[in-house]
């Protein structure tokens, strides 16, 4: 089975329609790791989409403030007032969606989803020392992991941990990876809607468990298309700037 693993999504409809038009009939079932919505003009229009798609998804810190279920207060000013603004926008069947979506981790079909770190979904997974409890911890060897909306992740043989830097470079679409039995590995596949490791493209990944391999991938968007939306919402615009720079 080839699963489609989107996170980060961020009420970005526009780069997640090139994600999914970029990976058409290359996959088999949709999972997301959280983060649904936040920061973004179309909360909505997204989770219809998910929704459509049958997709699987866990809920992300954002998708927990917005839906009320955690006090917006902890966040910073910017995803704060995006996170009212989302809660106010929200029909009463996607408020219900994103109020339902399960905790992470979970474990199914031979992999684990995770929003950010293991034992702890507001945590973020940035380095070697921060991977090793996920690394020990998950029941799976392959696990998927966002919230630090970074593409990459960690591998973990023996004592050694090794940090991975997948991304497909220049205009390449995608790169295959193929992860190594005996091997536990924390994979993030990157942010659908807003990219901070420096490339402004939507990256996801497909993966085929059974035959060991994991394609990431990195898709442009029209970002201009994204802003005017935002500012016509009056959501917050120092967002938009990182949006553009992949950061
Ligand atoms: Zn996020």
């Amino acid at each position: 089975m080839r699963y489609l693993i989107l996170s980060d999504i961020h009420s970005n409809l526009t780069a997640l329609d090139a994600a999914l038009e970029a990976a058409k009939g290359r996959w088999e079932e949709a999972v997301c790791l959280g983060d649904v919505v936040g920061y973004g003009p179309d909360p909505n229009e997204v989770i219809d989409k998910l929704r459509a798609l049958g997709a699987f998804a866990i809920r992300g810190n954002h998708d927990k403030a917005v839906s009320g279920l955690a006090d917006a207060e902890e966040f910073n000013p910017v995803a704060r007032a995006a996170a009212l603004w989302t809660r106010e926008q929200l029909s009463p069947e996607n408020r219900e969606y994103l109020e339902k979506l399960p905790t992470g981790p979970v474990s199914r079909n031979g992999f684990s989803m995770i929003h950010g770190a293991f034992h702890d979904e507001d945590e973020y997974v940035f380095s070697p020392a921060l991977a090793v409890d996920g690394l020990l911890s998950t029941p799976t060897d392959i696990s998927f992991f966002g919230h630090t909306h970074i593409q990459g992740g960690f591998a973990l043989r023996g004592e050694d941990i090794q940090v991975l830097h997948p991304t497909p470079p220049g205009a390449n679409l995608f790169s295959n990876f193929h992860p190594e039995s005996g091997t536990k590995y924390l994979l993030n596949p990157g942010s659908i809607g807003q990219p901070r490791d420096g490339d402004p493209r939507a990256g996801f990944a497909i993966a085929d468990i059974d035959s060991q391999s994991v394609e990431f991938w990195r898709v442009g968007s029209d970002i201009e298309a994204v802003q005017q939306r935002m500012r016509a919402a009056k959501l917050p615009e120092a967002r938009l700037h990182r949006w553009a720079c992949g950061r």
